[in-house]
C-alpha cells in the first residue's frame, strides 16, 4: 500500500474503513449482553453504512448505473424481508442472508479471475482459491439449510451408505483443483471445476444434518461466509473486508462451539452424527400418566402463589405467546406475586431466541434470569410455568446417564413445588425424547396452544 499515491478521496475511504472497523468491534462487544445488544446492532449498521459510503466515494467505480440498480433492488428486497418475515422464520431468513453474502464473495472472485488473474501473485491466488471454495460451498449449504428450516427440503438427516467417503472424495477433488489452480492460474477449466465442486460440496455437507441442528450449522456457515469475505479482502487489498470478515468468521465459530456446549454435543457429532435419525429409533418411555389440570385450577394456583417462574421454550415462539405471557405476568405482579423468567441458552431454535421474543413484548431484562442464576431458586418457587419448553427442562439429561441428551444442562423446574406445563398435546421436543417431567407428581398439564392458554389464564386470574 503506497499512501504517497493516495488521492484525498482514497484517504477519506481509508478513514471510513477505520471508523467502520472500530464500530464493528464495539458492536460485537455490545451484542454479547441483552441490555446493550440493540445499541450494538445500530453501531454495526452505522459501521456498514460508513464502509459503503467510503467505498463509493473512494473511487474505482466503473458504472454508477449498475451500482444504483443493485443498491435499489437490494434495498427493496431487504426492506420487504425486514417487515414481512415473521420472527419464527428468522433462522431461515438468516440462512438466506448468508447464502447471498457468500454468493457475492464467489462472484467477486470470479470477476477477479476473469479480469486480473495475471496480476495476482501466489498469495493472492491462494486467497482467491479460498474465496471461491468458501463462497460457493456456503452459498449452496446455506440454501439447503434455509430449505430445511422452511420445510421445502426434508428436515430429517438425508444419509446413505458410504456418505462420509463420498464427502471426503469430493473434498479431496476440490483441494486437488485448488492446488492445481494455485500453480497454473491460466487453467480456467480447473478453476470452474473447483467452483462447481464447491457448490456440490455445500449440498453434501448439509443434507446429512437434521433441521434441528441447523442453527449450529448456520453459525458455522456464517463463519465460512466471513472467512470468504476476508479472503476477498486479501485479493482486493480491502482492509475493511479483511477485518469485518475475520471478525465474522471467528465470532461465528465461537458461537457454534458455545451452542454445542449448551447442548452437550461435539461439533463432529452435529456435523456427522445425523442426530434426528438416531433419536427416531429411541424407544425409552418414561411411563406413568400425565395429569391434566383445568384452566380454573391453574389460575387459582398462580393467583395465590408468592413466587412464579415462567420457563419459555420453542412453543412460545411458534405460538407467538410473548405478549400474552407479559400480560399474565403483569396481572400476577399487580396481585403481589414475584414473577421471574428462566432463560435456557438453547431454548427455541436460535441463540437468544427467547430474549428477542420477550424483549419484543417489553419484558424488562432485569426479569430474565440465566440458567445458573435461576436454578437455585426453583426449590423455593411455588409454581414453575413451562411454556412450550421440553428438552431444556428434561430431567433425564441430569438423572439418566443413558439418555441421548445426558449431560445437557437443564432448567431444574422439577425442583419447584408445583409445575404447570403448557403444550398442545403429547408432542416431543426437538430431540424427540420422552420427558419424565410430564409424569412427575408435582407436574400438571394444561393442554392447548400456548398463546390461547395464557390469554385464558389471564382472564381467569382476573376473576379469582
Ligand atoms: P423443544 O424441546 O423443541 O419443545 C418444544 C415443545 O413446544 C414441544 O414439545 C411442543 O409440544 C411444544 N409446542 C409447540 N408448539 C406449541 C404451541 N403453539 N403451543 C404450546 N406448545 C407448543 O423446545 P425447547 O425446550 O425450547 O428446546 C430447544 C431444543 O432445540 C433443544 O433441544 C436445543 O438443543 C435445540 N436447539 C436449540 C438451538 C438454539 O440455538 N436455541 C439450536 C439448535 C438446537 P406439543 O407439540 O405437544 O405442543
Amino acid at each position: 500500500m503506497n499512501f504517497a499515491t493516495y488521492s484525498p478521496s482514497m484517504y477519506f475511504m481509508e478513514a471510513t474503513y477505520l471508523i467502520a472497523s472500530i464500530l464493528f468491534i464495539l458492536s460485537l462487544k455490545m451484542m454479547s449482553h441483552p441490555d446493550t445488544a440493540r445499541r450494538g446492532m445500530f453501531l454495526a449498521e452505522g459501521g456498514m453504512f460508513a464502509a459503503v459510503v467510503g467505498t463509493l466515494i473512494g473511487g474505482h467505480i466503473i458504472s454508477w448505473t449498475w451500482i444504483i440498480a443493485g443498491l435499489s433492488l437490494g434495498s427493496i428486497i431487504g426492506a420487504w424481508m425486514a417487515v414481512s418475515v415473521p420472527m419464527t422464520a428468522m433462522p431461515q431468513r438468516t440462512a438466506l442472508s448468508h447464502a447471498f453474502g457468500a454468493l457475492a464473495a464467489a462472484l467477486v472472485g470470479i470477476g477477479e479471475f476473469l479480469v486480473n488473474i495475471n496480476e495476482l501473485g501466489p498469495v493472492k491466488r491462494g486467497a482467491l482459491g479460498f474465496e471461491i471454495i468458501l463462497g460457493a460451498l456456503t452459498t449452496t449449504g446455506s440454501l439447503i439449510a434455509a430449505g430445511k428450516l422452511q420445510g421445502i427440503v426434508p428436515g430429517r438427516p438425508i444419509q446413505f451408505k458410504g456418505q462420509n467417503i463420498v464427502n471426503l472424495a469430493t473434498a479431496a477433488a476440490m483441494a486437488g483443483c485448488f492446488f492445481y489452480f494455485w500453480f497454473n492460474p491460466e487453467a480456467s477449466a480447473v478453476f470452474y471445476s473447483m467452483l462447481g465442486i464447491a457448490f456440490l460440496f455445500g449440498v453434501m455437507l448439509v443434507i446429512p444434518i437434521g433441521s434441528a441442528d441447523m442453527p449450529v450449522v448456520m453459525s458455522l456457515l456464517n463463519s465460512y461466509a466471513g472467512l470468504a469475505a476476508a479472503a476477498t479482502g486479501f485479493v482486493l487489498g480491502n482492509n475493511v473486508l479483511i477485518i469485518a470478515g475475520t471478525l465474522d468468521g471467528f465470532s461465528g465459530f465461537i458461537l457454534s462451539v458455545l451452542m454445542c456446549k449448551a447442548m452437550n454435543r461435539s461439533i463432529t457429532n452435529v456435523l456427522f452424527g445425523g442426530f434426528g435419525s438416531v433419536i427416531a429409533e429411541e424407544t425409552h418411555s418414561a411411563g406413568g400418566v400425565m395429569r391434566e389440570i383445568s384452566l380454573d385450577d391453574a389460575a387459582m394456583q398462580l393467583a395465590f402463589a408468592s413466587r412464579v417462574i415462567f420457563v419459555p421454550g420453542y412453543g412460545l415462539a411458534t405460538a407467538q405467546a410473548q405478549h400474552a405471557v407479559r400480560e399474565l405476568a403483569d396481572m400476577l405482579e399487580e396481585r403481589g406475586v414475584t414473577v421471574k423468567y428462566a432463560i435456557h441458552p438453547v431454548a427455541g431454535r436460535m441463540p437468544g431466541h427467547m430474549n428477542v421474543l420477550l424483549a419484543e413484548a417489553n419484558v424488562p431484562y432485569s426479569a430474565l434470569y440465566e440458567m445458573e442464576q435461576i436454578n437455585p431458586e426453583f426449590p423455593s418457587t411455588d409454581v414453575a410455568v413451562v411454556i412450550g419448553a421440553n428438552d431444556v427442562v428434561n430431567p433425564d439429561a441430569r438423572d439418566n446417564p443413558k439418555s441421548l441428551i445426558a449431560g445437557m444442562p437443564i432448567l431444574e423446574v422439577d425442583r419447584a413445588r408445583s409445575v404447570i406445563v403448557l403444550k398442545r398435546g403429547q408432542g416431543r421436543g426437538f430431540s424427540g425424547l420422552e420427558n419424565p417431567l410430564f409424569f412427575k407428581s408435582c407436574t400438571s398439564m394444561l393442554y392447548g396452544d400456548a398463546k390461547s392458554s395464557l390469554t385464558h389464564l389471564a382472564q381467569a386470574v382476573q376473576h379469582v
